[in-house]
């Protein structure tokens, strides 16, 4: 059996994800982390961390937590300390802590005959070293998308990643653009605090309650998976009957269906509005010093203007060609390998409702099945590279048609997602089921170019 060596990148959820499937596997890594330590972005001292305060899960601790590590915490939806208090945990319980170097940002990644060549900046020391392959684990929400706005905002300008608490709003007018989960968040800890809130959007969103029925929302319907086109339909009427419509509070009404894009998880928001707390207004046509104006011909004055545009995809230490880049994200089997398999493996890289950690760690086993298989079955890694390169990728949406944005190119539905990585682990195993044609373990059916991006819908 041939002794091959692999480096993991991060020491967030996916990363300790990575490590611990590989040393469950007996596969030999070292970890790389750029912080002081393990947790990620739960960590709010990792300067690199898009946390803030008041952060707390947004899907519930049982559908998020790894299956074999419960969370010690009764709390739905726990917030970041206790979350990085998990990880540390994790880390520790499983020997992985030791298996990092901390304060070591890796800087670059070059390929060459005998695999990559890793360099590092250490606290004390510069390092070079050869993996076999590597594990990128770096994360997805770090890199802020800042969008580009005609003319020039005289107040401040700051972009979620750097918002920690909500002191920095304290009596100023403030705007926040974008109404996903982190920008809800942050407008209702906003209220409390800014002299007024106004929230500018482009598109309607639909607004999810934490509980229903008495239950996080999350873990209702956790069965058989029902079709998208029933599932948007039951849910939809759902929605309606809880937190009625979002347009009686000054949202449009979403040019979308439930789940073709990611829901907001935050009812408290509507509360606000119904109290008159903050106001919804237009996308934005231009800013000109204090004032904004915004698309229906309307202004308003503001001292600062919160940038809740999200994050786009950063992997600043290799070549964008290795992974196959097109357009906003990598084009990668499974968001994990890219076509060429040349020995880097991309953790984390899913956006999907309720996939939780779990479902990152089950992209962890699916890489460790690989690699031990490159080591010790050669004949059947070089059949799951064939078969990839040969055959249709399978569809991960679920059959819902996400929106064309940068922010969905990344996106899959959670149980199609998680049966096609179960499939790839079943056909690396070899297992009979695995050559049976229609069972639930054919590595897929779908075109490549249908992997979503081509059933996705354009949209402004
Ligand atoms: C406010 C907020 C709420 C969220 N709520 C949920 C939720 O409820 N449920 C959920 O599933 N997800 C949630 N998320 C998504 C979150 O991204 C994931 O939970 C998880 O943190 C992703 O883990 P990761 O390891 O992929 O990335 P990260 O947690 O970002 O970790 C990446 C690590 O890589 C390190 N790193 C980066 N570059 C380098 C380098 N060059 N060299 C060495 N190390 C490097 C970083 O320091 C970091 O420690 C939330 C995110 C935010 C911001």
């Amino acid at each position: 059996m041939q002794e091959l060596r692999y480096a993991v990148i991060g020491a967030g959820p996916s990363g300790l994800a990575a490590a611990r499937a590989l040393a469950k596997a007996g596969i030999d890594f070292d970890g790389f982390e750029a912080s002081h330590g393990v947790g990620g972005l739960w960590d709010i001292e990792n300067p690199r961390s898009t946390m803030y305060q008041s952060a707390h899960l947004i899907s519930s601790r049982t559908t998020t937590e790894f299956t074999e590590f419960p969370m010690d915490s009764t709390a739905d939806y726990p917030g970041h300390r206790s979350l990085l208090r998990y990880f540390r945990d994790f880390a520790d319980r499983f020997g992985l802590t030791g298996r990092f170097r901390f304060d070591t940002r890796v800087t670059s990644l070059e390929k060459d005959e005998n695999g990559w060549m890793l360099r590092a900046e250490g606290p004390a020391e510069s390092i070079a070293q050869r993996y076999d392959g590597v594990i990128l684990a770096n994360g997805t929400l770090a890199e802020p998308n800042v969008p580009s706005f005609r003319g020039e905002f005289s107040g401040e300008l700051l972009h979620t990643s750097a918002y920690k608490d909500a002191g920095r709003l304290s009596g100023k007018r403030v705007l926040i653009i974008g109404a996903g989960n982190s920008g809800c968040d942050i407008a209702v800890d906003a209220v409390h605090h800014a002299a007024s809130v106004d929230m500018s959007v482009r598109r309607g969103y639909y607004f999810v309650p934490r509980y229903l029925f008495g239950r996080p929302s999350d873990t209702l319907n956790q069965g058989r998976p029902l079709p998208a086109r029933i599932k948007q339909f039951v849910d939809t009427r759902v929605l309606r009957a809880f937190t009625g419509d979002p347009v009686r509070f000054g949202f449009p009404r979403p040019d979308y269906k439930l789940y073709e894009s990611h829901p907001i998880v935050n009812t408290m928001i509507l509360n606000h509005l119904g109290q008159g707390d903050l106001s919804v207004r237009p996308d934005i046509d231009r800013f000109d010093g204090a004032t904004v104006h915004f698309r229906d011909g309307t202004s308003g004055e503001y001292d600062l203007v919160l940038l809740a545009t999200g994050y786009t995809l950063d992997y600043p230490f290799v070549d964008r060609a290795e992974l196959n880049w097109r357009g906003s994200a990598p084009d990668l089997f499974l968001h994990v390998f890219p076509p060429s398999f040349n020995g880097l493996y991309v953790m984390g890289m899913i956006e999907a409702s309720g996939i939780g950690w779990q479902g990152r760690y089950e992209q962890a086993e699916l890489i460790a099945e690989y690699l031990a298989a490159v080591a010790q079955h050669p004949d059947g890694a070089a059949d799951f590279r064939r078969r990839v390169a040969e055959e249709p990728w399978p569809d991960l949406t679920g059959g819902y048609r996400y929106l064309a944005l940068a922010r969905m190119a990344y996106y899959v539905n959670k149980d199609a997602y998680r049966r096609a990585v179960r499939s790839a682990r079943s056909f690396l195993r070899g297992g009979a089921a695995a050559q049976a044609p229609g069972r639930e373990s054919r590595l897929g059916r779908r075109p490549a170019s249908a992997l979503g991006r081509s059933r996705k819908r354009t949209s402004a």
